[in-house]
């Protein structure tokens, strides 16, 4: 049963009508409060009154995130601080943290969001759930954190880290849902292993795993090892956080929660608008936050979008399953390669481990990509030529789906760094060398 009926299966039509309106009070909103905002519209010659449909949005100008870099800390906020409660940021590795600051309406709307996604998922009251996700500034741990107290399960706020105790405290709470990234999830079993627990014994049920892209193979891995329904979550700091989209029973795609944000497809190239069905950016407006409310923000996640009817009975648009992003996209003399397609290939092979890492380098004026995965000890204890003939099955295994001559080197069990949080796959040294 979806958690609100009346928001999740509204027909389409009202919907359309719902964010028509919401989307002209958030324009003007940004208007009248953010210098930028307006200077921007006055720029591209738009107001508030050109939308007269949803779709009449493309007309108006894309944010990116270095227009939130340049607005640090709080150049985009559309409230005075003394209305914001709580400010949250993405980690900033690339740069000057982004930060999304939250009005109490904010909150309360993203708790919603999230609440959504923990019902179709299945998690109800009696509940234990193990939130793994890092709590502070990442929205992870706490966006799932105010949705799990709203449902009213037993809340376990262990956060991310000391794996061990993960899994102890997975088995003595008796706990039925784990949240944290897929990559941990991992980290997560594999420690499980090493203290002969078998997380299968265990009460476990559910996974609510997202934050980073992942694959359907490295679902089935995740799910195999626990035992478990592996679902997937999706949202971005800049939008509120994980809620954006969830999965549903059908799991075939992730219902955006369209009463709160207007997704588009844009070709990244061009930027031009695709229709329903192709593949492209994310392009998604926040259409009822009142702290940050952004317009026409490019996610750089590339996916594509349904609207179709969906078993489960809700309306909302639902996305695929993110491939990677525009950033993470690796161009291999020419050719344009995502992490998740190669974890796919990875996985399609027995014996490996879904740990992996991607090196780029420069040889020449060509480009080198070294594919390290980790192999299960059974290969490691039928020696070399075992080792050499299962690299050779992956490179012509990536070469035929893929048209990309790639090095393969296999590693033996464990010697990758786990992740806690969003894994590292990609070293390039291209730039380093040559930049
Ligand atoms: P950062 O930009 O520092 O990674 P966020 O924590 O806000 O900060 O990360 C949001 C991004 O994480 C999304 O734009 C997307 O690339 C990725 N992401 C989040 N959830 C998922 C998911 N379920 N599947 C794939 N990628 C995801
Ligand atoms: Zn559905």
């Amino acid at each position: 049963m979806p958690w609100n009926s009346e928001c999740e299966c509204i027909p389409e039509k009202e919907l359309a009508a719902f964010q028509l309106e919401k989307l002209r009070d958030t324009v003007a909103w940004v208007t009248e409060r953010v210098p930028f905002y307006r200077q921007k519209f006055d720029g591209a010659g738009v107001a508030t009154a050109d939308l007269k449909t949803v779709e009449d949005i493309a007309r108006f100008p894309f944010t990116v995130k270095n227009d939130l870099r340049d607005h640090y800390p709080f150049g985009l906020c559309a409230v005075p601080m003394d209305e914001v409660v709580r400010v949250h940021a993405s980690s900033g590795t690339t740069g000057k943290p982004v930060t999304s600051p939250y009005t109490r309406g904010d909150v309360a709307q993203w708790t919603e969001c999230v609440t959504r996604a923990l019902a179709a998922y299945g998690v109800r009251p009696g509940d234990v759930v193990q939130n793994a996700y890092s709590h502070g500034l990442f929205t992870g741990g706490l966006g799932l954190h105010q949705a799990i107290s709203r449902i009213g399960c037993t809340n376990i706020p262990i956060g991310t880290g000391s794996t061990e105790r993960q899994v102890s405290l997975m088995r003595d709470f008796r706990a039925t849902v784990l949240c944290c990234t897929p990559s941990y999830a991992l980290t997560i079993a594999e420690k499980a292993d090493q203290m002969n627990i078998d997380i299968k014994d265990l009460p476990l049920r559910v996974g609510i795993f997202g934050a980073e892209p992942w694959s359907d193979e490295m679902r089935r891995a995740i799910e195999g090892r626990m035992g478990i329904t592996a679902m997937d979550i999706f949202g971005l700091t800049e939008l509120c956080g994980p809620g954006v989209a969830y999965e549903c029973s059908a799991r075939s795609g992730s219902h955006i929660n369209e009463d709160h944000f207007i997704a588009e497809i844009v070709d990244p190239a061009t930027l031009e608008p695709l229709p329903f069905g192709e593949k492209g950016e994310l392009v998604l407006t926040a259409i009822q936050r009142r702290a940050m409310p952004l317009i026409r923000y490019r996610t750089k996640d590339i996916t594509r979008l349904v609207r179709k009817r969906c078993s489960c009975g809700r309306t909302f648009a639902r996305m695929e399953r993110i491939s990677g992003r525009t950033d993470d996209m690796l161009i291999i003399n020419g050719v344009n390669v995502f992490p998740s397609q190669v974890e796919s290939l990875l996985l399609d092979i027995p014996g490996l481990e879904p740990q992996y890492r991607l090196v780029v380098k420069k040889r020449g004026y060509l480009d080198r990509l070294i594919v390290q995965v980790e192999a299960g000890q059974a290969i490691f204890d039928q020696g070399r030529e075992k080792q050499y003939a299962v690299a050779a099955a992956v490179a012509d295994h990536i070469r035929g789906v893929m048209g990309i001559r790639v090095h393969v080197e296999i590693l033996p069990p464990l010697f990758l760094e786990r992740s806690e949080g969003k894994a590292l796959r990609v070293v390039d040294e291209r730039s380093a060398r040559f930049g």
